[in-house]
Protein backbone atom coordinates (compact mmCIF):
# COMPACT_ATOMS: atom_id res chain seq x y z
CA UNK A 1 0.00 0.00 0.00
CA UNK A 2 1.26 3.51 -1.09
CA UNK A 3 1.35 6.14 1.12
CA UNK A 4 -0.06 9.86 -0.36
CA UNK A 5 3.55 10.03 -1.75
CA UNK A 6 3.58 7.08 -3.44
CA UNK A 7 6.37 6.16 -1.74
CA UNK A 8 6.46 3.59 0.73
CA UNK A 9 5.29 0.00 0.66
CA UNK A 10 3.65 -1.96 3.44
CA UNK A 11 4.79 -5.78 3.85
CA UNK A 12 3.92 -9.08 5.62
CA UNK A 13 6.42 -11.92 5.56
CA UNK A 14 6.24 -15.28 6.75
CA UNK A 15 9.88 -16.17 8.03
CA UNK A 16 9.38 -20.09 8.50
CA UNK A 17 12.28 -22.32 9.68
CA UNK A 18 12.05 -23.79 5.61
CA UNK A 19 10.67 -21.35 3.35
CA UNK A 20 10.38 -17.25 3.53
CA UNK A 21 7.09 -15.84 1.83
CA UNK A 22 6.48 -11.87 1.13
CA UNK A 23 3.52 -10.41 0.10
CA UNK A 24 2.46 -7.19 -0.85
CA UNK A 25 -0.38 -5.35 -0.56
CA UNK A 26 -2.56 -5.26 -3.88
CA UNK A 27 0.38 -7.20 -5.47
CA UNK A 28 0.36 -10.53 -3.99
CA UNK A 29 2.87 -12.98 -2.63
CA UNK A 30 5.91 -11.77 -4.18
CA UNK A 31 8.41 -13.78 -3.02
CA UNK A 32 8.73 -17.43 -2.05
CA UNK A 33 12.30 -18.84 -1.16
CA UNK A 34 13.99 -21.64 1.28
CA UNK A 35 15.01 -19.75 4.19
CA UNK A 36 18.65 -20.64 3.23
CA UNK A 37 21.83 -18.62 3.11
CA UNK A 38 25.37 -19.83 2.03
CA UNK A 39 28.57 -18.22 3.47
CA UNK A 40 32.10 -18.16 2.65
CA UNK A 41 33.41 -19.69 5.76
CA UNK A 42 36.86 -18.30 5.27
CA UNK A 43 35.87 -14.64 5.34
CA UNK A 44 31.80 -15.04 6.32
CA UNK A 45 30.53 -13.45 3.31
CA UNK A 46 27.04 -14.12 1.87
CA UNK A 47 27.60 -16.13 -1.30
CA UNK A 48 23.92 -16.75 -1.78
CA UNK A 49 20.82 -16.13 -0.37
CA UNK A 50 17.49 -18.27 -0.83
CA UNK A 51 16.39 -20.36 -4.17
CA UNK A 52 20.57 -20.24 -5.21
CA UNK A 53 21.65 -20.69 -1.62
CA UNK A 54 19.02 -24.20 -1.74
CA UNK A 55 21.23 -25.07 -4.47
CA UNK A 56 24.03 -25.25 -2.82
CA UNK A 57 22.98 -27.48 0.01
CA UNK A 58 24.78 -30.47 0.56
CA UNK A 59 27.08 -30.08 -2.12
CA UNK A 60 28.51 -26.92 -0.99
CA UNK A 61 32.89 -27.24 -1.62
CA UNK A 62 35.18 -26.95 1.23
CA UNK A 63 35.35 -22.82 2.51
CA UNK A 64 31.43 -22.62 1.45
CA UNK A 65 28.51 -23.12 3.75
CA UNK A 66 25.05 -23.13 3.53
CA UNK A 67 22.83 -22.73 6.50
CA UNK A 68 19.07 -22.19 7.74
CA UNK A 69 19.49 -19.46 10.41
CA UNK A 70 16.10 -20.57 11.93
CA UNK A 71 17.18 -24.01 12.58
CA UNK A 72 14.05 -25.97 14.30
CA UNK A 73 12.22 -22.99 15.53
CA UNK A 74 15.35 -21.29 17.43
CA UNK A 75 18.18 -18.55 15.90
CA UNK A 76 20.72 -20.36 14.94
CA UNK A 77 22.58 -17.52 13.29
CA UNK A 78 21.69 -14.38 14.74
CA UNK A 79 23.32 -12.38 11.93
CA UNK A 80 22.79 -14.57 8.96
CA UNK A 81 19.14 -14.54 9.88
CA UNK A 82 19.46 -10.58 9.72
CA UNK A 83 21.17 -10.38 6.51
CA UNK A 84 19.21 -12.74 5.12
CA UNK A 85 15.94 -11.12 6.11
CA UNK A 86 17.26 -7.75 4.71
CA UNK A 87 17.96 -9.59 1.32
CA UNK A 88 14.08 -10.77 0.72
CA UNK A 89 13.08 -7.07 1.97
CA UNK A 90 14.91 -5.23 -0.76
CA UNK A 91 14.37 -7.93 -3.10
CA UNK A 92 10.70 -7.71 -2.47
CA UNK A 93 10.79 -4.12 -2.95
CA UNK A 94 12.42 -3.92 -6.15
CA UNK A 95 9.44 -2.82 -8.23
CA UNK A 96 8.87 0.35 -5.76
CA UNK A 97 10.80 2.99 -4.31
CA UNK A 98 12.72 2.73 -1.32
CA UNK A 99 11.63 3.68 1.32
CA UNK A 100 10.16 3.59 5.02
CA UNK A 101 7.43 0.96 5.55
CA UNK A 102 5.80 -1.09 7.68
CA UNK A 103 6.37 -4.36 8.18
CA UNK A 104 4.45 -7.24 9.84
CA UNK A 105 6.20 -10.81 10.16
CA UNK A 106 4.91 -14.37 11.26
CA UNK A 107 7.52 -15.98 13.13
CA UNK A 108 7.85 -19.49 14.68
CA UNK A 109 5.81 -19.53 18.33
CA UNK A 110 8.65 -21.20 19.87
CA UNK A 111 11.21 -17.84 19.62
CA UNK A 112 12.23 -16.47 22.64
CA UNK A 113 11.87 -12.74 23.37
CA UNK A 114 15.43 -12.39 23.03
CA UNK A 115 14.88 -13.99 19.38
CA UNK A 116 11.84 -11.71 18.99
CA UNK A 117 14.00 -8.49 19.75
CA UNK A 118 16.40 -9.68 17.12
CA UNK A 119 14.60 -10.17 14.62
CA UNK A 120 12.12 -7.25 15.83
CA UNK A 121 15.64 -5.06 15.45
CA UNK A 122 16.73 -6.32 12.32
CA UNK A 123 13.49 -5.48 10.53
CA UNK A 124 14.15 -1.50 11.76
CA UNK A 125 17.71 -2.07 10.71
CA UNK A 126 15.82 -2.87 7.22
CA UNK A 127 14.52 0.63 7.84
CA UNK A 128 10.74 -0.63 8.17
CA UNK A 129 9.24 2.14 10.49
CA UNK A 130 6.86 -0.20 12.53
CA UNK A 131 7.60 -3.93 13.12
CA UNK A 132 4.98 -6.20 14.38
CA UNK A 133 5.50 -9.95 15.20
CA UNK A 134 2.79 -12.39 14.64
CA UNK A 135 3.27 -15.91 16.16
CA UNK A 136 2.96 -18.24 12.52
CA UNK A 137 -0.20 -20.23 13.61
CA UNK A 138 -2.05 -17.37 14.54
CA UNK A 139 -1.15 -15.65 11.00
CA UNK A 140 -2.20 -19.00 9.36
CA UNK A 141 -5.76 -18.80 11.13
CA UNK A 142 -6.36 -15.65 9.55
CA UNK A 143 -5.23 -16.35 6.57
CA UNK A 144 -7.41 -19.15 6.12
CA UNK A 145 -10.30 -17.46 7.23
CA UNK A 146 -11.64 -18.72 10.55
CA UNK A 147 -13.31 -16.48 12.58
CA UNK A 148 -10.69 -15.62 15.36
CA UNK A 149 -11.94 -12.95 17.27
CA UNK A 150 -15.30 -15.04 17.76
CA UNK A 151 -15.97 -16.92 20.86
CA UNK A 152 -16.13 -20.49 19.28
CA UNK A 153 -12.52 -21.98 19.63
CA UNK A 154 -10.50 -23.38 16.61
CA UNK A 155 -7.50 -25.40 16.43
CA UNK A 156 -4.64 -24.76 14.37
CA UNK A 157 -1.83 -27.63 13.86
CA UNK A 158 0.96 -25.99 11.83
CA UNK A 159 3.61 -28.30 10.42
CA UNK A 160 6.71 -26.77 9.02
CA UNK A 161 10.34 -27.34 8.14
CA UNK A 162 11.89 -27.28 12.36
CA UNK A 163 8.76 -26.36 14.54
CA UNK A 164 5.23 -28.18 14.89
CA UNK A 165 3.00 -25.26 16.38
CA UNK A 166 -0.27 -26.14 17.69
CA UNK A 167 -2.45 -23.50 18.74
CA UNK A 168 -6.33 -22.92 20.67
CA UNK A 169 -7.40 -19.52 19.43
CA UNK A 170 -11.03 -17.84 20.77
CA UNK A 171 -11.94 -14.71 21.15
CA UNK A 172 -8.80 -12.88 19.72
CA UNK A 173 -6.13 -14.68 22.18
CA UNK A 174 -4.20 -18.06 21.96
CA UNK A 175 -6.20 -20.24 25.14
CA UNK A 176 -3.65 -23.47 24.33
CA UNK A 177 -0.69 -23.95 22.52
CA UNK A 178 2.47 -26.63 21.80
CA UNK A 179 5.82 -25.98 20.09
CA UNK A 180 7.65 -28.73 18.97
CA UNK A 181 10.98 -29.30 17.17
CA UNK A 182 9.74 -31.58 15.30
CA UNK A 183 8.58 -31.60 11.60
CA UNK A 184 9.15 -31.81 8.19
CA UNK A 185 13.20 -31.56 8.70
CA UNK A 186 13.23 -34.34 11.34
CA UNK A 187 10.86 -36.46 8.74
CA UNK A 188 14.16 -35.95 6.13
CA UNK A 189 16.67 -37.39 8.92
CA UNK A 190 14.50 -40.13 10.08
CA UNK A 191 14.11 -41.28 6.35
CA UNK A 192 18.61 -40.96 6.14
CA UNK A 193 19.25 -42.66 8.91
CA UNK A 194 16.53 -45.67 8.22
CA UNK A 195 18.00 -46.02 4.97
CA UNK A 196 21.35 -46.22 6.36
CA UNK A 197 20.85 -48.65 8.60
CA UNK A 198 18.33 -50.77 6.19
CA UNK A 199 20.02 -50.15 3.20
CA UNK A 200 23.47 -49.73 3.92
CA UNK A 201 22.82 -46.13 1.70
CA UNK A 202 23.80 -42.48 2.22
CA UNK A 203 21.49 -39.69 1.37
CA UNK A 204 21.32 -36.49 1.71
CA UNK A 205 18.48 -34.36 3.02
CA UNK A 206 17.16 -33.46 -0.22
CA UNK A 207 16.91 -36.75 -1.60
CA UNK A 208 14.99 -37.97 1.49
CA UNK A 209 12.88 -35.21 1.07
CA UNK A 210 11.92 -36.25 -2.35
CA UNK A 211 11.17 -39.78 -1.30
CA UNK A 212 8.82 -38.12 1.60
CA UNK A 213 7.27 -35.94 -0.94
CA UNK A 214 7.16 -38.77 -3.68
CA UNK A 215 6.03 -41.80 -1.39
CA UNK A 216 5.81 -40.77 2.26
CA UNK A 217 3.07 -41.75 4.20
CA UNK A 218 1.04 -41.08 7.45
CA UNK A 219 -0.15 -44.28 7.62
CA UNK A 220 -0.30 -47.53 6.97
CA UNK A 221 0.38 -47.92 3.06
CA UNK A 222 -2.08 -50.05 1.35
CA UNK A 223 -0.68 -50.70 -2.31
CA UNK A 224 3.47 -51.17 -2.03
CA UNK A 225 5.22 -49.32 -4.56
CA UNK A 226 8.85 -49.44 -5.37
CA UNK A 227 11.12 -46.66 -5.85
CA UNK A 228 15.01 -46.80 -7.01
CA UNK A 229 17.37 -44.38 -4.36
CA UNK A 230 20.55 -43.16 -5.71
CA UNK A 231 23.21 -42.22 -2.92
CA UNK A 232 26.61 -43.34 -1.69
CA UNK A 233 27.08 -47.33 -0.29
CA UNK A 234 28.23 -46.96 3.43
CA UNK A 235 31.15 -50.02 3.10
CA UNK A 236 32.25 -49.62 -0.27
CA UNK A 237 31.72 -45.92 -0.73
CA UNK A 238 30.86 -46.08 -4.44
CA UNK A 239 27.55 -44.66 -6.17
CA UNK A 240 24.93 -46.94 -5.52
CA UNK A 241 21.37 -47.19 -6.53
CA UNK A 242 18.71 -49.20 -3.87
CA UNK A 243 15.22 -50.27 -4.22
CA UNK A 244 13.06 -48.90 -0.95
CA UNK A 245 9.37 -49.74 -0.90
CA UNK A 246 6.98 -46.74 0.56
CA UNK A 247 6.40 -49.13 3.26
CA UNK A 248 10.43 -48.43 4.08
CA UNK A 249 9.49 -44.68 4.42
CA UNK A 250 6.27 -45.10 6.29
CA UNK A 251 8.48 -47.03 8.74
CA UNK A 252 10.89 -44.30 9.21
CA UNK A 253 8.39 -41.42 9.45
CA UNK A 254 6.25 -42.92 12.23
CA UNK A 255 8.43 -42.05 14.86
CA UNK A 256 8.12 -38.06 13.90
CA UNK A 257 4.70 -38.43 13.03
CA UNK A 258 3.67 -39.86 16.00
CA UNK A 259 5.48 -37.36 17.89
CA UNK A 260 3.07 -34.81 16.14
CA UNK A 261 -0.15 -36.38 16.53
CA UNK A 262 0.90 -36.99 20.33
CA UNK A 263 1.27 -33.16 20.59
CA UNK A 264 -1.99 -32.75 18.82
CA UNK A 265 -3.63 -34.81 21.84
CA UNK A 266 -1.86 -33.29 24.60
CA UNK A 267 -3.11 -29.78 23.57
CA UNK A 268 -6.41 -30.99 23.33
CA UNK A 269 -6.02 -32.50 26.86
CA UNK A 270 -5.07 -29.07 28.16
CA UNK A 271 -8.16 -27.03 26.24
CA UNK A 272 -10.78 -25.93 28.40
CA UNK A 273 -13.81 -28.23 27.96
CA UNK A 274 -16.47 -25.69 25.96
CA UNK A 275 -13.45 -25.06 23.34
CA UNK A 276 -12.41 -28.37 23.35
CA UNK A 277 -16.48 -28.91 22.34
CA UNK A 278 -15.78 -25.92 20.15
CA UNK A 279 -13.14 -27.70 18.45
CA UNK A 280 -14.75 -31.33 17.87
CA UNK A 281 -17.69 -29.33 15.76
CA UNK A 282 -15.05 -27.11 13.51
CA UNK A 283 -12.96 -29.87 13.06
CA UNK A 284 -8.94 -29.47 13.36
CA UNK A 285 -7.17 -27.47 11.15
CA UNK A 286 -3.84 -28.29 9.15
CA UNK A 287 -1.67 -25.85 7.66
CA UNK A 288 2.43 -26.13 7.07
CA UNK A 289 4.52 -27.53 4.31
CA UNK A 290 5.04 -30.61 6.76
CA UNK A 291 1.10 -31.13 7.11
CA UNK A 292 1.24 -32.11 3.29
CA UNK A 293 2.39 -35.68 4.03
CA UNK A 294 -0.08 -37.86 2.62
CA UNK A 295 -2.59 -38.80 4.85
CA UNK A 296 -1.80 -36.74 7.67
CA UNK A 297 -5.48 -35.32 7.80
CA UNK A 298 -6.93 -38.71 8.25
CA UNK A 299 -3.78 -39.60 10.69
CA UNK A 300 -4.98 -36.94 13.22
CA UNK A 301 -8.26 -37.86 12.57
CA UNK A 302 -8.19 -41.85 13.52
CA UNK A 303 -6.27 -40.79 16.57
CA UNK A 304 -7.83 -37.73 18.17
CA UNK A 305 -11.47 -38.72 17.40
CA UNK A 306 -11.88 -35.28 15.35
CA UNK A 307 -11.85 -34.51 12.01
CA UNK A 308 -8.74 -32.90 10.76
CA UNK A 309 -8.89 -31.20 7.43
CA UNK A 310 -5.98 -28.60 5.41
CA UNK A 311 -6.43 -24.67 4.87
CA UNK A 312 -6.84 -24.10 1.30
CA UNK A 313 -3.38 -22.92 0.95
CA UNK A 314 -1.42 -24.78 3.72
CA UNK A 315 1.74 -22.86 2.16
CA UNK A 316 0.60 -19.29 1.61
CA UNK A 317 -1.78 -18.93 5.07
CA UNK A 318 0.86 -17.36 7.10
CA UNK A 319 1.91 -14.97 4.69
CA UNK A 320 -1.93 -14.52 3.41
CA UNK A 321 -2.93 -13.60 7.61
CA UNK A 322 0.69 -11.36 8.43
CA UNK A 323 -1.04 -9.86 5.46
CA UNK A 324 -4.64 -9.19 6.23
CA UNK A 325 -2.99 -8.18 9.72
CA UNK A 326 -1.52 -4.72 8.27
CA UNK A 327 -4.81 -3.76 6.22
CA UNK A 328 -6.44 -3.92 9.97
CA UNK A 329 -3.92 -2.01 12.79
CA UNK A 330 -6.11 -2.50 15.90
CA UNK A 331 -6.42 -6.28 15.14
CA UNK A 332 -2.71 -6.09 14.47
CA UNK A 333 -1.42 -4.48 17.55
CA UNK A 334 -3.88 -6.56 19.61
CA UNK A 335 -2.46 -9.80 17.98
CA UNK A 336 1.50 -8.81 18.47
CA UNK A 337 1.31 -7.67 21.22
CA UNK A 338 0.85 -11.31 22.65
CA UNK A 339 3.87 -13.30 23.74
CA UNK A 340 4.68 -16.71 24.11
CA UNK A 341 4.22 -17.84 27.59
CA UNK A 342 7.30 -18.49 28.50
P1 LIG B 1 8.25 -23.34 7.47
O1 LIG B 1 6.98 -22.62 7.79
O2 LIG B 1 8.94 -23.90 8.67
O3 LIG B 1 9.17 -22.52 6.63
P2 LIG B 1 6.83 -24.79 5.40
O4 LIG B 1 5.44 -24.63 5.85
O5 LIG B 1 7.29 -24.00 4.22
O6 LIG B 1 7.87 -24.62 6.60
O7 LIG B 1 7.03 -26.36 5.10
C1 LIG B 1 8.28 -26.88 4.73
C2 LIG B 1 8.28 -28.38 4.94
O8 LIG B 1 7.19 -28.97 4.23
C3 LIG B 1 9.55 -29.04 4.41
O9 LIG B 1 10.06 -29.92 5.39
C4 LIG B 1 9.04 -29.80 3.18
O10 LIG B 1 9.80 -30.97 2.94
C5 LIG B 1 7.63 -30.15 3.59
N1 LIG B 1 6.74 -30.44 2.47
C6 LIG B 1 6.40 -29.65 1.42
N2 LIG B 1 5.56 -30.28 0.57
C7 LIG B 1 5.35 -31.52 1.11
C8 LIG B 1 4.57 -32.65 0.70
N3 LIG B 1 3.85 -32.65 -0.41
N4 LIG B 1 4.58 -33.75 1.51
C9 LIG B 1 5.31 -33.77 2.63
N5 LIG B 1 6.06 -32.73 3.07
C10 LIG B 1 6.09 -31.62 2.31
MG1 LIG C 1 5.50 -21.86 8.64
Amino acid sequence: MSNRLGFFTDIAIDLGTANTYVYVPGRGIVLKEPSIVAVNTSDGQVVAVGTDAHAMLGRTPPGLMAVRPLKAGVIADFDLTERMLVHFIKKAHATSRWGRFRLVIGVPSSLTSVERRAVHDAAHRARASEVYLVEEPVAAAMGAGLAVASPVGNMVVDIGGGTTDVVVIALGGVAARTSLACAGHSMDEAIVQHVRKHHNLLIGDRTAEQLKIVVGSALPVTTPTRVEVKGRHVGEGLPTTVSVTDFDIQIALEGTVRQIVQAVRETLERTPPELSADISDQGIVLNGGGSLLEGFDDRITRDTGVPARWTADPLGSVVLGAGRMLENLDLLKKWSAQRVAA
